[in-house]
């Protein structure tokens, strides 16, 4: 039904707006729209999660500002504002998995060949296929291109050896982004690749981290020999480093674009005298005003993060002696800490904001 209408490329921001309007709405009252979960799935909604984006993309409301021949809708960037911040006030998730519909189909519509275009992107658009995101080592976090998984060639193919960790959802998903060196003398950046990895196969361990929300959404990934294909490679042998940054652009700013979402817990403050409701609305401009800019992501996701830490803690706060035992507001103030470091920490965004947006020196490196 929504899909014909949305398939009118013509259609304006206005009229698009009220075709996801009305299918949000079906969706809440039948109960097919999966609740808002920010940038990680919980594994626990994994299944209403699959069927929510099933919904999306059968609504024909999938791949929004994707390209045609990137089997996505070719609306434009304000059209897909439109779903973001609909989603946002209605409290739904806006995609299944993050690391699939944002970081891999990133990486693929900038970076992939057509071939991998179209064996992957319509299983990310239904979530038929899950993805996480191999980056992160136990010795490679802020320094990233430090790490040292390797591949080494194996017919047409790797073979792969190392450990990641923190890698969200892994324990349900049934691919990776993955980097690994595979020039195995070379030390930072170069030598790089950016390869797609079948989680289902031998070699490929996944151990559960328990976090202080109680929940396990993260999780150590030991590969030992694991098989990457011919087809598994993005972009060129050692150039991976640049498909890598800009799904970090795209991490950032898709953690940054969480701005809208704000609104409604700021309006539950309304009375507030601290100054966050202030703060809170000038993000939801800059936000309104930049829409998903990579390029502002660091400066967006930094805001963001570090003013969601502090409105927990005010929300919380609120509850008082009750906040010693679970409230409705304990989990987002448990989860809010690791938003500060997922994606690059606090610490890192402010070297980004300084060096890339103020044009400051370089901050010393190690
Ligand atoms: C909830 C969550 C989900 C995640 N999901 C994934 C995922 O799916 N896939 C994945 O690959 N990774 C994931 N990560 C990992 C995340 O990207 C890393 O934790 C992050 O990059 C920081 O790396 P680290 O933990 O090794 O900390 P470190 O790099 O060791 O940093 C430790 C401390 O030192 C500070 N620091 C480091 N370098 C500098 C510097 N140059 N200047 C100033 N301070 C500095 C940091 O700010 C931090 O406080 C996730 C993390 C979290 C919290």
């Amino acid at each position: 039904m929504y899909g014909e209408v949305v398939s009118a490329a013509t259609q304006t921001v206005n009229e698009f707006r009220a075709t996801v309007v009305s299918m949000i709405d079906d969706a809440v009252r039948n109960e097919v729209a999966c609740a808002e979960y920010g940038t990680i799935l919980p594994p626990g909604l994994i299944d209403p999660a699959r069927r929510w984006q099933q919904h999306i993309a059968a609504a024909g409301l999938a791949g929004i500002d994707w390209a045609p021949e990137h089997h996505g809708l070719g609306l434009s960037p304000d059209h897909s504002a439109v779903w973001y911040t609909e989603c946002a006030l209605a409290g739904v998730a806006p995609y299944a998995n993050f690391q699939g519909y944002i970081l891999t189909a990133g990486a693929l519509r900038a970076h992939g060949t057509d071939a991998q275009r179209h064996r992957h992107l319509p299983g990310i658009l239904d979530a038929s296929t899950i993805w996480c995101q191999l980056f992160s080592e136990p010795d490679a976090g802020s320094d990233l291109s430090s790490l040292a998984t390797r591949a080494e060639p194996d017919g047409d193919g790797w073979r792969i050896t190392g450990q990641k960790i923190w890698t969200s959802t892994a324990q349900v998903s049934d691919m990776g982004i993955l980097l690994v060196r595979t020039a195995p003398d070379t030390r930072g950046a170069r030598g790089i690749s950016f390869m797609l990895i079948d989680m289902h196969q031998p070699g490929v361990e996944i151990r559960p981290i328990m976090q202080m929300t109680g929940d396990a959404e993260f999780c150590e990934v030991f590969l030992d020999g694991a098989v990457v294909e011919a087809d598994g490679l993005v972009g060129d042998l050692n150039t991976g480093w640049t498909v890598a940054t800009s799904v970090l652009a795209d991490e950032r700013a898709a953690v940054g674009a969480a701005s809208v979402r704000l609104r409604r817990r700021l309006n539950r403050i309304a009375d507030d005298t601290t100054g966050l409701v202030a703060r809170g609305r000038a993000l939801e401009t800059l936000m309104a005003r930049t829409g998903v800019n990579p390029g502002l992501g660091p400066l967006m996701k930094l805001g963001i993060t570090e003013f969601e830490t502090a409105l927990s803690r005010e929300l919380l706060a609120r509850h008082g002696a009750e906040a010693m035992v679970h409230t409705d507001d304990t989990e987002a103030f448990l989860y809010a800490p690791g938003m500060r470091v997922a994606g690059g920490s606090s610490e890192v965004q402010r070297d980004l904001v300084g060096e890339r947006l103020l044009g400051l020196p370089r901050a010393p490196r190690n």
